[in-house]
C-alpha cells in the first residue's frame, strides 16, 4: 500500500484535480500502475488491522511533512444504496493541528471509510484516518433505493509541506476498503481557502491541561442557546464535562483529555422539529427527525457546523442541543448529539460519544431501528465490540474472554453476569451478531458500564491522540 491508483478514479475528481493535474506529477507517478490502493486495500481483513509500514515513518516525521496547521478538506458524498461518489468542494486552511504528531496512521481499522494522505515525492502514506458519515447512514435507509443524494462532509489532515495525494476509500459488501475517491493536493495553491469564519472568542477552557498535539480534545458545541442562555451554556458544558470525566474509562484518563466549548449565540431556541412543523435559526443546525426517524437528533448542516468549531482544535465534537426532548445521535469520528435537558441526557451524551469516539456499535436489539443492511449476514462488523463469529467462530476480543467462558455464552445472569464473553444479540439483531458482556452502556439505557472490549477501544483512540498513557 505504497501509493494510490492515479489515473482510473480521476473521473470522481473535479476539475481542480484533472487527470491533467495527476499526468503532470510526472516519474513519482509514472509506471506505478500496478501498485493500487485497492489491491493493497483488498488483502485487508475486515476485523483486521492495516499495517503496511506506515509505522516507519518515525519520530521526526511530523515536522518534516507538515507545516502544523490544518487543512479541511470539504467534499460532497453522494449517490444511492448501490453507488456513492465524492467530488471536491474547498480546501480550507484552519488552525493548529490539534491531531497526534506521532501517531500519523489509523491502525484501528474502525469507520466506513479511510481516507489517506500520500507524500507527492515518496508515494509513502503519510496520515490516515477512518471516519463514517451520516451519507453512510443514509445509504443503508430504504430512501437510498429510489433517489440519490448528496450531503456535505469534511475531513480533517495536518496541512502538508508538499504535495500530496489524497484518497478516500469505502468498505465492500465484505467489509473490505476499496478506493472511491483521489485528488492530489498542492499545499502552495491558491485555491486553499484561508480565511477564518468562527467566533474565536467563543472558545472556553472548561478541562484544559496540556498542548492539543499531547490531548484527546473534546469540542463541546452548544446549539439552539439563544444569547440570553450564555449562563445557561457555561453550565450545561461544566455539567456534560463532570459527567463524561466522571464516568470510566474517562475517569481514569481524565488527565489525558482537553475539553473545550464552543458558545456562539443562536437566533432562535431549541431546535428543528419538522415532525412538529417547528423550524429553529440555530448556530450550528441540529434537526431532530433526520431520515424522519422521531428521536434522531443529528447535526446535518456539516458546512455551518465546520465553520463554526474551525478557531478551536478539536478530535471529536460533542453538540449539546438545548431542548428538553428525548434525542441523540452518534457517528464514528463525526460527532456525537445529545439533548440538554430531559431525564437521560446524562445517559445518551455518554452513549453517543461512545459511538463518535471510538467506533462502538449498539450492543442493543430489540429497538425498532429503522435501518436496514447496517450489518449484512455473515460479515464481520468493524465494530469493536459486535462480531458475526466471522470467519473462526471466535470473537475479535479473544485475548479479553474470562477464563473458562463458553462460546457463545448462555445468557445467564448469575453465572455469567460479571464476565466478558461472547452473548448472542447485538447491533439490532437478536441472531447472528455477539456482543460482549450482558450489559453495557452500548446495551441499556441507564448507567451500565463500558463492557471490557469498549473501554479497550475507548482507551486505545484516548492513546491514538494522547500518546501512550504515563502510568
Ligand atoms: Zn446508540
Amino acid at each position: 500500500m505504497r501509493r494510490p491508483k492515479p489515473i482510473a478514479l480521476a473521473i470522481l475528481c473535479t476539475a481542480a484535480f484533472t487527470a491533467a493535474a495527476l499526468a503532470s506529477a510526472g516519474p513519482t507517478i509514472a509506471g506505478n500502475s500496478v501498485a493500487s490502493t485497492d489491491d493493497a486495500s483488498a488483502t485487508v481483513a475486515a476485523a483486521a488491522s492495516s499495517s503496511s509500514g506506515p509505522a516507519s515513518l518515525g519520530a521526526s516525521a511530523y515536522e518534516t511533512l507538515y507545516s502544523g496547521a490544518t487543512l479541511r478538506i470539504d467534499l460532497h458524498h453522494f449517490g444511492t444504496r448501490a453507488e456513492e461518489a465524492f467530488s471536491l468542494d474547498s480546501l480550507r486552511e484552519e488552525g493548529p493541528w490539534a491531531g497526534s504528531r506521532s501517531n500519523l496512521v489509523d491502525e484501528t481499522n474502525m469507520g466506513v471509510y479511510l481516507a489517506r494522505l500520500y507524500d507527492a515525492a515518496t508515494n509513502r502514506e503519510i496520515f490516515s484516518r477512518g471516519f463514517a458519515s451520516l451519507f453512510g447512514e443514509w445509504r443503508t435507509t430504504d430512501e437510498a433505493k429510489a433517489a440519490p443524494r448528496t450531503m456535505h462532509e469534511s475531513v480533517l489532515v495536518p496541512m502538508p509541506r508538499g504535495r500530496a495525494y489524497f484518497t478516500i476509500s469505502s468498505r465492500d459488501s465484505r467489509n473490505v476498503f476499496r478506493e472511491v475517491f483521489h485528488a492530489e493536493i498542492d499545499p502552495n495553491s491558491r485555491q486553499i481557502v484561508r480565511e477564518t469564519r468562527c467566533p474565536r472568542e467563543g472558545i472556553i477552557d472548561v478541562a484544559v491541561s496540556g498542548q492539543a498535539a499531547e490531548r484527546l480534545d473534546i469540542l463541546i458545541v452548544g446549539d439552539g442557546y439563544t444569547a440570553a442562555e450564555a449562563e445557561k451554556f457555561r453550565r450545561d458544558a461544566g455539567r456534560f464535562t463532570r459527567i463524561l470525566l466522571g464516568f470510566s474509562p474517562f475517569s481514569e484518563n481524565r488527565g489525558r483529555i482537553n475539553i473545550r466549548a464552543l458558545w456562539a449565540a443562536s437566533r432562535d431556541h431549541g431546535t428543528d422539529e419538522p415532525r412538529k412543523g417547528v423550524f429553529r435559526d440555530t448556530a450550528a443546525g441540529t434537526s431532530f427527525n433526520t431520515f424522519d426517524i422521531e428521536r434522531y437528533l443529528t447535526a446535518p448542516d456539516n458546512r455551518r457546523l465546520r465553520d463554526l468549531a474551525s478557531c478551536a482544535p478539536y478530535d471529536r465534537m460533542l453538540i449539546l442541543v438545548n431542548t428538553s426532548r428525548y434525542g441523540g445521535a452518534g457517528i464514528h469520528d463525526l460527532w456525537a448529539v445529545a439533548a440538554s435537558d430531559n431525564e437521560y441526557s446524562d445517559y445518551v451524551a455518554i452513549h453517543e460519544f461512545g459511538h463518535a469516539l471510538a467506533g462502538l456499535g449498539d450492543e442493543y436489539f430489540t429497538s425498532a431501528v429503522s435501518y436496514n443492511e447496517f450489518y449484512p449476514l455473515g460479515v464481520e462488523p468493524w465494530d469493536r465490540n459486535i462480531t458475526a463469529l466471522v470467519p473462526d467462530g471466535r470473537p475479535k476480543w479473544e485475548t479479553k474472554l474470562t477464563p473458562g467462558v463458553p462460546v457463545p455464552t448462555p445468557p445467564d445472569a448469575v453465572k455469567y453476569g460479571a464476565v466478558t464473553g461472547v452473548f448472542e444479540g447485538a447491533g439490532y439483531a437478536a441472531k447472528g451478531l455477539y456482543r460482549p458482556a450482558l450489559n453495557c452502556m452500548m446495551f441499556s439505557k441507564g448507567y451500565a458500564p463500558f463492557d471490557a472490549v469498549c473501554r479497550k477501544g475507548i482507551e486505545d483512540v484516548i492513546s491514538h491522540h494522547a500518546g501512550a498513557p504515563s502510568r
